[in-house]
């Protein structure tokens, strides 16, 4: 019998396999172009990839957010329900008290969480302003109170000044994310701000040693080609954690009733991004049970070897408890 022939994209991931050594940003434009038969062979290998070399010890990182100051920002990111250039009907309030947050941060870590965010709505923080200040306070009462929880935050913008507060109060990661390839965040996701201000934070985060966590979101018109632009801007800033989420459209916002990407799609983006990023955890955030339905497993064997549990900022996710039976049978996979 004749032997199989290797597709000569696929040897490009089998290299990998075997190196640990990123695919090139040609490589990945190459990967792209696979037809739909092949995306289950390219996530077979993404998935062999995050278990020879996907970050850290847990085989699965799982980590919860809250949204601790909702609605009524200023920017426009065409997304986002607390927008309040869009039309989202949503629940909106001002900085929680600090009690709430240990609330829920402890439920999640009794469910089996072990990062925790604390995310704002808004640009961000130039300065330690009171608000600011209550934030950094805390996270301090979350250090003393669950101290094996590693505290994370969201917060938008940062200037040099909370920057440093931040690593001081001992944040394990900073999310912010770039979400699409940058020259084309200004016509996809916000005018108001620029992705050189988002990629500013980040180098103040990384000069501060704060481990960043940055990614970005399918499904906003990005095209594959945007979307691998964007996968080797994150190999350029050096970050930790690359959450991915999918565009769940919300009625009231600019991209309400856009077309959904495909599964196969989003599978292919995920591997991609695993071999170009062997060493990284990546995250599946929003979008995994509401667009991913039936599909979110195979998304955990297509080179993500983490994800965000128990809700999002304005929509619901499934329960951690849940979470936890589908993450001890995806294990079974590894
Ligand atoms: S994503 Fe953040 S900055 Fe953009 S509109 Fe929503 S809350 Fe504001």
């Amino acid at each position: 019998m004749d032997q199989p022939v290797l597709h000569p994209q696929i040897a490009a991931a089998y290299r990998v396999l075997e190196t640990g050594e990123p695919i090139s940003h040609a490589e990945a434009l190459l990967l792209a172009e696979l037809p739909g038969e092949l995306a289950l062979d390219l996530a077979s290998l993404a998935n062999k990839v995050k278990n020879r070399y996907g970050s850290g010890s847990e085989a699965l990182h799982a980590c919860s957010i809250m949204n601790a100051k909702s609605g009524v920002c200023g920017e426009n990111c065409r997304f986002c329900a607390q927008s309040r250039h869009n039309r989202a009907d949503i629940e909106v309030y001002d900085l929680v008290d600090a009690e709430s947050v240990l609330i829920e941060a402890r439920n999640c870590f009794s469910a089996g969480v072990s990062h925790f965010g604390i995310v704002t709505s808004g640009y961000g923080y130039k300065r330690i302003n009171p608000e600011f200040q209550r934030v950094l306070d805390m996270i301090d009462r979350l250090h003393a109170e669950l101290p094996e929880l590693s505290v994370c935050a969201s917060l938008g913008m940062l200037g040099e000044e909370p920057a440093a507060a931040l690593a001081a109060h001992g944040i394990a990661h900073y999310n912010i994310n770039i979400q699409v390839a940058p020259d084309r965040y200004s016509e996809l996701i916000a005018d108001t701000h620029s992705v050189e201000e988002r990629i500013e934070t980040i180098k103040l985060l990384r000069k501060n040693n704060i481990s960043v966590c940055c990614g970005g979101i399918m499904g906003v018109g990005e095209t594959m080609k945007d979307r691998i632009a964007m996968i080797f801007a994150l190999q350029e800033l050096d970050v930790s954690v690359i959450p991915l989420n999918v565009l769940v459209p919300i009625e009231g916002t600019p991209l309400a009733g856009k077309e959904p990407v495909s599964v196969a799609e989003i599978v292919k983006t995920f591997a991609i991004c695993r071999l170009a990023h062997p060493h990284k955890v990546i995250k599946f955030a929003a979008g995994r049970e509401t667009i991913m339905k039936d599909f979110q497993g195979l998304l955990m064997l297509s080179g993500a070897n983490g994800y965000l549990t128990g809700g999002y900022l304005t929509t619901r996710g499934r329960d951690i408890a849940d979470d936890q039976r589908f993450a001890r049978q995806i294990a079974t996979f590894n």
